[in-house]
């Protein structure tokens, strides 16, 4: 109730596409029930949650933000969210994303923009909670959903998260399924939990992951219990920090906050070593070559004949373009016409083939360095959320925002944003730390520190 209550004050925030109280009460009911009947509580027992609408909700509305979607009803439950509710979750509804997750800042959505609720003294303007897991970030900062789920192709999770002061894990590619989830970037796609603090994130991401034969690419390894690796001891650790990611243009409270980061991990027993991923300056050139390119196959099946939007036409050829004309979003366009030209017969060689060639060298840079460190430690975004209307009106400049978090997408790996500190004007700043694949106990357990 009490979370419903402050989803109704937080309604301008546009945090939620589709609201589902009556469901959440229900469930709430059923699990109040199980208690009284004297059963062990599960993981989320209770625990109100809000769903990214890119996940499947069998006969809930699922969007993925677009146009094109706006009245699809899946017949099917993602895997995701069936284990969450599984766990005793009680789900409180669809929250609003950019447009098929295209985004850094939630402006893409076809249901309007999502608004932070982090604001500056004295100052009218509002902010971005990042994108696009952007109604996941508010809902948790806000306080309308205790956490959220999230997916994070090239920093979804990770980039809102350090936006609104919040924790957001991307968990190693393979350890969630994919299974049901509206599909981005396939090798890049990643379900996690968004939430308040590490604990909360280590509880649900237990919850979250898991073989799964109906993913393809799920990876078949027990579940630790990732609770019980908050120790916040890492003494001995050795943590990298790459030069490389010491980007052009960073904030210089930035540059504060990750020496301050440094110096926590120090203080606490790690030993902090300078390493070099010497191809970090591709990362997010070939992201922007592998993301479309996968994007723009994903969403060809958004034809108007099989689901969602159908504008009527002429011919079938006309049917298809006045459909994908109407339901299709400008970002979302742009993102397809990238993919199919990176993609065509004349430059299939010089961009996708080129830029796949590059990804396996930067997997293979972190490979190497951690030969000799056992975690990373870089800040999440080279800048704070910035305000509505004053983001960068040029495409690239947005992309700008994903610099740091894309390696680890393209290399596969587990990465952690963790609330760090503010800004002289007080808005959110975050740290990341990125582990090998498979050890999300053990940046847990860093960020547990960090926090
Ligand atoms: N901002 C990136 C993009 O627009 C990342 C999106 C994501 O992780 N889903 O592609």
């Amino acid at each position: 109730q009490a979370y419903l209550r402050q989803t109704e004050k937080g309604r301008d925030l546009n945090a939620y596409v589709l609201e589902t109280p009556e469901i959440a009460l229900e469930q709430a009911k059923a699990c109040d029930d199980r208690l009284a009947r004297g059963e062990q509580a599960r993981l989320m027992e209770g625990i109100p949650i809000g769903i990214k609408d890119l996940f499947c909700t069998q006969g809930i509305r699922t969007t993925a933000g677009s146009k094109i979607l706006e009245n699809y009803i899946p017949p099917y439950e993602s895997t995701i969210t069936e284990k969450l509710k599984a766990a005793g979750a009680v789900t409180l509804g669809k929250l609003n994303m950019d447009e098929f997750a295209m985004g850094s800042s939630n402006l893409t959505s076809a249901f309007g923009p999502v608004t932070s609720p982090w604001k500056i003294r004295d100052d009218a303007r509002q902010f971005v909670p990042g994108g696009s897991s952007g109604g996941s970030a508010t809902v948790v900062a806000a306080g309308m959903a205790v956490a959220a789920t999230g997916t994070d192709t090239g920093g979804s999770i990770r980039q809102p998260a350090a936006f609104t002061g919040i924790v957001g894990l991307k968990p190693t590619y393979g350890r969630c399924s994919r299974w049901g989830i509206v599909a981005f970037a396939s090798s890049l796609d990643q379900a996690g939990p968004m939430t308040r603090t590490v604990r909360d994130c280590a509880v649900m991401m237990e919850a979250m992951a898991g073989f799964d034969p109906r993913d393809a690419t799920s990876v078949d390894l027990p579940v630790p219990s990732y609770e019980s690796s908050l120790t916040g001891n890492i003494k001995g650790l050795c943590v990298g920090i790459p030069r490389e990611y010491r980007v052009e243009g960073m904030n210089p409270e930035i540059e504060q906050l990750w020496s301050k980061g440094i110096e926590w991990m120090k203080s606490a027993g790690a030993e902090i070593v300078d390493i070099s991923l010497p191809h970090t300056k591709y990362a997010l050139p070939v992201y922007y070559i592998l993301a479309p390119a996968e994007a723009s196959s994903n969403l060809a099946r958004y034809d108007g004949v099989r689901y969602g939007l159908r504008v009527p036409g002429d011919t079938l050829e006309d049917m298809y373009e006045k459909t994908r004309s109407a339901g299709f979003g400008k970002e979302v366009k742009r993102r397809i016409m990238m993919g199919t030209y990176v993609l065509s017969a004349g430059y299939y060689d010089a961009y996708y083939l080129k830029a796949q060639k590059i990804r396996r060298l930067i997997t293979r840079d972190f490979q190497e360095a951690y030969k000799k460190v056992d975690l990373i430690l870089t800040p999440t975004t080279p800048n704070a959320a910035f305000a509505i209307g004053e983001e960068p009106k040029d495409p690239v400049t947005m992309y700008m925002n994903d610099v740091l978090t894309v390696p680890a997408n393209l290399a596969g790996l587990p990465a952690l944003s963790v609330p760090a500190g503010l800004t002289g004007e007080g808005m959110p700043l975050g740290l990341q730390v990125i582990a090998p694949a498979f050890e999300e106990e053990r940046i847990l357990n860093a960020g547990y520190l960090i926090e």
